[in-house]
């Protein structure tokens, strides 16, 4: 105890301020930071699935038509009203300035993704990076896997991870897909309220 408050003293003294707290420490020693992430990357992934239908023609039949559709649905986010084409939208945070060729992506249960890719399903990929500071996503580029691609182990492989139900979708170069236009004017998302409201209601239930 002694020691946590001696360092917090140097820090306070040393003009130390945690961009995500305010507290006295650095942002990467946050304690709220680390607890908030997993939640605060769901919430990301959520955001982002509005943010695809929201912007983006269907990759399919470049309608505007892309409708979320509610969050119980495995391995499924948007459909197309118009053609009916399904999309599963995966967020990924890279924050390196070079972008890598290959891609790994968490996914859900791997029965549940083999039944959707046997329905036609279609995967969307957004690549973002984040300003703490700001409190500001930018999204570097979204990527579109269509369902033949999906289904082509050339391109990417999907596994079901050893003792587990879950699975990992494995791109093996983006550089075989297509990328969806981007919207220049929309690339930079400002969530600061978003964060502050879910800051302070994680830190009311949880301190
Ligand atoms: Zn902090
Ligand atoms: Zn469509």
């Amino acid at each position: 105890m002694t020691l946590v408050l001696k360092s917090n003293y140097k820090q306070l003294s040393a003009g130390i301020k945690c961009y995500f707290c305010n507290g006295t420490h650095t942002c990467r020693e946050c304690p709220i930071e680390a607890n908030m992430a997993p939640l605060l990357k769901k919430k990301v992934g959520n955001m982002m699935e509005y943010y695809i239908a929201n912007n983006f023609k269907c990759p399919e039949c470049k309608e505007m038509k892309l409708r979320v559709i509610g969050n119980h649905t495995p391995s499924l986010d948007i459909i197309c009203e118009h053609c009916e084409n399904k999309f599963e939208v995966k967020s990924k945070c890279l924050s390196s300035y070079k972008l890598p060729n290959d891609i790994t992506l968490p996914h859900g249960s791997y029965i549940d993704y083999t039944i959707r890719i046997n329905e036609g399903l279609n995967l969307i990929v957004l690549i973002y990076g984040v300003d703490r500071i700001k409190k500001e996503i930018n999204v570097r580029e979204v990527i579109y896997a269509d369902n033949w691609n999906l289904t082509n182990k050339d391109l990417i492989d999907v596994s079901q991870r050893k003792d587990s139900n879950l699975s990992t979708i494995y791109i093996k170069n983006k550089k075989f897909l297509k990328k969806l236009d981007l919207d220049m004017s929309k690339l930079k998302i400002t969530f600061q309220e978003d964060f502050d409201n879910f800051k302070n209601s994680y830190i009311e239930s949880n301190y």
